[in-house]
């Protein structure tokens, strides 16, 4: 249950259907804000289990919110590693969201689904299928 709004100012924000659909070749189809408890990024991160900072980047996963998206599109999974960079800042390039924004290994920002796959496991686990959402692409309508 929501606490937040006796106390702060709050606004709604809408991305309307022009912004969502004039994407670059990909569909958003699911997005959602979420503290995931330990147990369930256990699970997000249970190919790592055997390695040394399982736990810590399992603390560090369940410690706040994390806005959780699936992204539809030929070539989507390796386009999205692509635009992350590589898994340690200091060596993904510049203009990578990791290689801009981020320093440390274990606080590299951001996530992407390493193959098929995963992919498939990881939106089993965080979406349920009825909270994605299909639709056709309208972007024409909006561009003149
Ligand atoms: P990626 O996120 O690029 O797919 P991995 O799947 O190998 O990378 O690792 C998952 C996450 O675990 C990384 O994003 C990072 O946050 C953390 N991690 C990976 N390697 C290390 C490391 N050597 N030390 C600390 N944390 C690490
Ligand atoms: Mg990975």
């Amino acid at each position: 249950l929501y606490r937040g709004f006796k106390k702060m100012e709050h606004t709604f924000i809408a991305i309307k259907p022009d912004g969502v659909q004039r994407g670059l070749e990909f569909k958003l189809v699911g997005i959602k804000v979420v503290v995931p408890s330990k147990d369930f990024v256990q699970k997000h991160y249970h190919d790592l289990k055997e390695r040394p900072f399982f736990n810590g980047s399992c603390d560090f996963l369940s410690s706040g919110p994390v806005i959780a998206m699936v992204w539809e599109g030929e070539g989507v999974i390796r386009y999205g590693r692509k635009l992350i960079g590589a898994t340690d800042p200091q060596k993904s390039e510049p203009g990578t969201i990791r290689g801009d924004l981020a320093v440390v290994v274990g606080r590299n920002i951001i996530h992407g689904s390493d193959g098929p796959v995963t992919a498939k496991d990881e939106i089993n686990l965080w979406f349920k299928p009825q909270k994605l959402v299909s639709y056709t692409n309208n972007a024409e309508k909006w561009i003149y």
